[in-house]
């Protein structure tokens, strides 16, 4: 059976492996994948208690383990790789039966035009670490806590340019607008990935299920068209601080509660993220199995059709405005196709024939939805335009 039909759903994910290292004994402060080299019983012990609790796949601890991140921790250029492979190796060595994810987070470099890094620098991180994980033998990727849709695309970009058949997931964080710090949308975001065939799409950590659920639902009817099951994997609540330290302030129960309401909008993917412990995953994992899955038949598919997208917006294209590509075409033809939106059709509005082509089109204009430093951007432009129109 391939990796893509070996998932089923709902499929219970662990819970937060940070905060509970530290409850463990890892030093605040430390670097993760170095103390998980060092306690290897530590991690192991604390994934047997999430599969005891219930967890269908558990995320090896590779979170950080891409190049930038090993080495502003003092690895070596050299040993780079090889710690990856340990860190896997760790999960495989106890987890057999259960699936693997591959993890995969943000690489902290700040990419034009906001920061200096080009997108092909962060590309080849994450083709380096998506290469090795690969050679592990990863069941999924699970890439997450993303805060830019430009860096998601580059990361799914890179594993999909290694295998066309690992099942991919794509995790954002948000704020408590629903909004990425980067101010993407998660409507928006699950478009622009559509293109690059992922298998679960949604949010982690971010301020509990509550601001997920709201951040979430405008990308059900999406999800749903697609076929794409949402990821809620929620911290347990904004933590609070006292004289006792931190502390997350939602119990186990808390964050069941919230499952039905999941379920209902399509989310098939569940798990915990910071605060969380394998009490929680049980308690999200009952409640998931529990739950009537038709309930997700609550969402309306979007319609198929034409549509933009950037990060942040996306806007539907009237059929006669349907673009045919030629070969040679340049930049203008696709403001002229643009120019042809009604202005009251854009955002949320049914799509029309076509699917996708609009969107790929983009996308052979942009390469990356962001360009040099100092000039406005394609997408920023078609960004200013769909705004203008939306207003
Ligand atoms: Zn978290």
């Amino acid at each position: 059976m391939d990796k893509k039909t070996a998932l089923t759903f709902p499929l219970i994910l662990d819970g937060a492996t940070g905060t509970e290292l530290t409850k463990r004994g890892m030093p605040q402060g430390a670097c993760t994948e170095r103390f998980v080299m060092e306690h290897p019983d530590v991690i192991t012990g604390l994934q047997q208690e999430y599969i005891a609790a219930g967890s269908d796949a558990v995320l090896a601890p590779t979170f950080g383990a891409n190049r930038p991140t090993l080495e502003r921790h003092g690895f070596k250029p050299e040993e780079v790789g090889q710690t990856c492979r340990d860190l896997f190796a760790i999960t495989k060595g106890h987890a057999a039966g259960k699936l693997i994810a591959g993890d995969m987070s943000p690489t902290g470099f700040l990419m034009q035009p906001f920061g200096d890094t080009a997108p092909e620098t962060v590309y080849n991180i994450y083709r380096e670490q998506a290469a090795t994980l690969l050679e592990c033998g990863v069941d999924f990727f699970f890439i997450e806590t993303m805060i830019a849709a430009a860096e998601a695309r580059l990361a799914v970009r890179a594993v999909r340019d290694l295998s066309k058949d690992i099942p991919v997931f794509v995790s954002m964080t948000v704020n408590e607008n629903g909004r990425t710090m980067y101010g993407d949308a998660l409507d928006a975001v699950l478009l622009t990935l559509i293109p690059y065939d992922i298998q679960g799409f949604g949010c982690n950590c971010s301020i509990g299920p509550d601001v997920i659920a709201r951040a979430l639902k405008p990308a059900a009817p999406i999800a749903k068209r697609y076929g794409i099951p949402l990821i809620a994997k929620p911290n347990a609540g904004m933590p609070v601080t006292d004289e006792n330290g931190t502390h997350f302030p939602l119990k186990p129960e808390d964050m069941a509660a919230a499952v039905d309401g999941f379920v209902g909008m399509g989310v098939g993917i569940f798990g915990g993220c910071c605060g969380t412990t394998p009490a929680h995953i049980a308690a999200i994992g009952q409640a998931a199995k529990a739950s009537d899955k038709q309930r997700a038949s609550d969402v309306e598919p979007m319609e198929e059709g034409n549509y933009v997208s950037s990060s942040r917006v996306w806007a539907t294209v009237e059929p006669e405005a349907s673009y045919t590509p030629v070969d040679g075409e340049s930049e203008d033809d696709i403001y002229d196709l643009l120019d042809d939106v009604d202005p009251d059709e854009v955002l949320y509005l049914e799509l029309k024939e076509g699917a996708a082509d609009v969107l790929i089109r983009m996308d052979a204009f942009i390469p990356n939805p962001v360009a040099v430093k100092g000039e406005e951007t394609e997408i920023e432009k078609i960004e200013k335009w769909l705004c203008r129109k939306v207003r």
